[in-house]
């Protein structure tokens, strides 16, 4: 087979991969980018976005995207708006198969195929994505500052968000599914201590309401089957994120949740030449800014390993 060979394969295209791809580019490493089918990643379903450094007056999330993306193709990164779909790592070469029918043969590869959040899949949630629903508290709580919120979920990332927002907000409403919570003790009675936190036990979501945003959220009692409208403004979805790392689940080394575990203060993962960065390594910080870091620190890594490999680019 005919591969294509390059120093440098940057697959995805959030800010981890434009990141990498800016600092590849600058440092000659000629990137070819495959951006996958969701270009930009999950910024593109972010209306605004404040906390990004470099925009003190805020800026859509697809905007930056698009920022981003002009930086990377500035240096000379080559981008294509495909997929890869296959890997093969198992020998000094770094096999890529893209949806193009393309074979790329690299010499090093940094994985930015970020994470997706788990939704719910009600009608109500698509309808109201830029109007209130949103599936990042921090990013976007800030917006809610004073109004009643509601968040669903009761794992660690729901219990850290309700505690946010509850900051911030007048009050917060958690809805939880079971009698119980699936987040480790300490994050519960901590949610539990917060007096503008009311967790309603057993409660499913049925339909988000309002006319242009979110105005209010119908759940029921899964138990007493009552129903109950909730007036708020702001409606989070907290029921876990799952990273895009299917096409390299058995070659990389993964935690029980398949995010790429990468060696702790770089972005090596357990094969030689290939890196991680953003969302598919990491579940704690999931931060637009601290996945360019990321992005960053995974194109130093390649182009430290080519020099180590004395790889002319
Ligand atoms: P989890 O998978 O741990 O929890 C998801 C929660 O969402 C569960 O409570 C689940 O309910 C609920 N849920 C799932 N689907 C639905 C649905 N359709 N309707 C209503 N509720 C639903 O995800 P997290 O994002 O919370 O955490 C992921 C990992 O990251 C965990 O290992 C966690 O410990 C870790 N983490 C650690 C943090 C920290 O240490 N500071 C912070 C954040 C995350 P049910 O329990 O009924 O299944």
């Amino acid at each position: 087979m005919n591969a294509e060979k390059v120093s440098c394969l940057i697959i995805g295209s959030g800010p981890a991969g434009y990141t990498a791809a800016i600092y590849a580019a600058r440092a000659g490493l000629k990137p070819l980018m495959y951006a996958g089918n969701a270009p930009g990643g999950q910024l593109m379903i972010t209306n605004d976005v404040e906390n990004y450094p470099g925009y003190p007056e805020g800026v859509k999330g697809p905007v930056m995207m698009e920022d981003f993306r002009k930086q990377a193709l500035r240096f000379g990164t080559e981008i294509r708006y495909g997929e890869i779909i296959e890997v093969d790592f198992t020998d000094e070469h770094r096999i890529a198969k893209a949806d193009d029918g393309k074979v790329i043969d690299a010499e090093a590869v940094i994985i930015a195929t970020g994470a997706s959040a788990k939704w719910l899949g009600i009608p109500s949630e698509q309808k109201f994505m830029h109007s209130g629903v949103s599936a990042c508290a921090v990013c976007d709580g800030y917006f809610h500052r004073g109004k009643d919120v509601a968040i669903v979920g009761a794992g660690d990332t729901a219990c850290e968000e309700a505690s946010y927002l509850a900051k911030i907000c007048n009050k917060v409403y958690m809805i939880v599914r079971r009698d119980v919570m699936r987040a480790s003790l300490i994050m519960q009675n901590r949610v539990k201590s917060l007096p503008n936190v009311e967790i309603l036990w057993n409660t499913t979501t049925q339909e988000i309401i309002g006319n242009d945003a979110v105005e209010g959220v119908i759940v029921k009692n899964n138990i007493t089957s009552e129903v109950r409208t909730l007036p708020i403004s702001g409606f989070f979805v907290a029921i876990g994120h799952e990273p895009n790392s299917k096409i390299f689940r058995g070659i990389l080394n993964m935690d029980e949740n398949g995010y790429i575990i990468t060696e702790p203060g770089s972005t090596r993962t357990n094969v030689k030449g290939v890196f991680a960065c953003g969302d598919v390594q990491d579940h704690v910080y999931r931060q637009a800014v601290t996945a360019a870091g990321t992005g960053c620190m995974a194109a130093l890594d390649a182009e430290r390993y080519l020099a180590s490999k004395e790889i002319l680019v």
